[in-house]
Parts: structure tokens; sequence; C-alpha cells
């Protein structure tokens, strides 16, 4: 059964295999009518997408976030967004650039513990794509700092190496903050698998968050109803989506293909507080 409701979907303007006007027309065409665009750290597909909309069609503006918590990642969406808001877009910019303020972060290390070794020959080796820690280790090599690749890891930049530097992320309290500031309501993503979820809820709740991924993709019915029981304690408003991103397969659920639909009444109270926003 199709859901009329898919609050969580991915375009070319993320890691999604079909640009923003194709994903629309195929939602619509599952029979989807009120779909969020929820790019990671992006909402560049959103002008794109609405320009391909039927009149029975409502696009919702999103993005989804990746936070990190001790030993786990946890992805937030904002619903409701308002893309034109400079502050919003720094912060998205920054987001994406995370992996570039990284790789400069452990190159500094390195040159603090008395190693050889430059950003602009990182840049060099990396060429084209975004730098990695393979590019540094080649680096490291290429100066007779390490004779493998391997070692370069072992020693240096592996996880809690020396020269390791975390990807710089925003908890998910921190997520939840930014969105309520940005006017958007959060919603916490794919939750199922999270340990310690209830006390996670409660914090979360308390720091603005009003909705919660309950009906997604593949959960099977008692994996949704626990997540609705939790929903319902923490007065969340549970919501759902597909994910999708047209990566993974046949088997894959097409936009509005959850396995329990996301029910009426969730949809218009989502519909409802976005109305509040933008009065
Ligand atoms: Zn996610
Ligand atoms: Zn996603």
């Amino acid at each position: 059964m199709v859901s009329k409701g898919d609050f969580h979907c991915h375009s070319t303007a993320s890691d999604g295999i079909l640009s923003p006007v194709e994903l629309v027309k195929l939602a619509y065409e599952q029979g989807v009518r009120v779909m969020a665009l929820t790019d990671h750290d992006s909402t560049e597909g959103l002008e794109e997408a609405r320009g391909a909309i039927e009149p029975d069609f409502t696009l919702i503006p999103g993005v989804e976030l990746g936070t990190d918590i001790p030993g786990a990642e946890i992805h937030m969406l904002g619903l409701f967004l308002d893309p034109d808001q400079p502050e919003l877009q720094e912060i998205l910019k920054k987001l994406r650039d995370g992996r570039l303020g990284r790789g400069e972060g452990i190159v500094k290390k390195l040159q603090e513990m008395g190693k050889e070794i430059s950003w602009e020959q990182v840049r060099r080796i990396a060429g084209e794509a975004s730098v990695g820690r393979p590019h540094i280790a080649q680096a490291l090599l290429d100066n007779g700092e390490v004779e493998t690749i391997k070692e370069a890891f072992d020693k240096y930049i592996a996880r809690n190496g020396p020269a390791y530097v975390e990807r710089d992320k925003m908890t998910p309290v921190e997520a939840v903050e930014t969105l309520v500031r940005m006017g958007a309501i959060a919603c916490i993503a794919h939750p199922r698998d999270l340990e310690n979820l209830d006390g996670m809820l409660a914090e979360l709740k308390a720091a603005g968050m009003v909705a919660m991924e309950v009906y997604y993709k593949d959960y099977a019915p008692d994996e949704v109803e626990r997540l609705r029981q939790l929903a319902e304690k923490h007065d969340l408003l549970p919501l759902g989506g597909s994910d999708y991103h047209g990566l993974h397969g046949p088997d894959e659920p097409f936009p509005g293909g959850q396995h329990t639909p996301v029910p009426e009444a969730s949809i218009e109270a989502l519909l409802r507080l976005g109305n509040e926003r933008a009065r």
C-alpha cells in the first residue's frame, strides 16, 4: 500500500540517483501527494523540484543533517525550512566542507609532530576528489615518513591515532536547536537501532524536536508499533518516509513505498504545523 505522505527522500542534490524533477514525478506517479525533499546537508534541489509539482502535490522543503554522538551517527530531518535564510546556507556549507576542514586538521597535527607534509601537497594528490585520509597517507609515503600506506594509518591517522581528527559534525541536540532556530520542524530519522532511544528522545524533545520517524521504509509492523508507542510517550508526531535514494537495487521501495503508510492524521498534523510556521 502506497503512503500518501513521504517525508524523507534524496535527489542528485546529495546522494540520490534521480534529479529533483525526476524524483517528484516518480513520487507523484506512485500516489504520493505530500513529499519532503530531504537531501544531506543541502537544499539545492528544492528550486528545481518546485518546478515539477502538480497542483494537488505538496512539496515540503527539507534537509537531513548528519550528527555524531560517541559511537553512533544520528540523522536529523528538518522540515518546512526556509532555504533562503543566509545563516542556514552558511551552516549547510560548513557541513559540506567538513571533510576539507578535517583533512587540514590532520595535516596540521602531523606538522606539529615534526612530520614533513603540507596541505598543498595533499590537495595535489587528491586532485578533483575531496581530500580523504588515503591522500594524506600517500603524502607521508612520498616524503619518506612511512614505508607503507598501512604504516601511515597504524602509526598516525587511524581512528584514535595521534594525528586523527573527528569529522566536524554537530551533536543531535545542536542539530535540533539549529533547526528550531531556523523555524523548521525537527524529526529524528530512522531511529530503530539506536541505543537508549527512550532517553535520547526525552533529551531531544526538551531541545525542541517535535517529530520522529516511525513509518520508515522497511520497518516491520512490530517495529513500527514499538516506535509508535515511544512517539506517543514523548508526545512526538509520528512521521516516516522511504529514504529513497535509487541506489539500492530492485528491492528498494519507491517513494511512498513504506511497509506501513504514514497515517492520514500525521500528514494533516504536519501540514497544520507547517502552515502555522508560514504565517
Ligand atoms: Zn539518514
Ligand atoms: Zn536519508
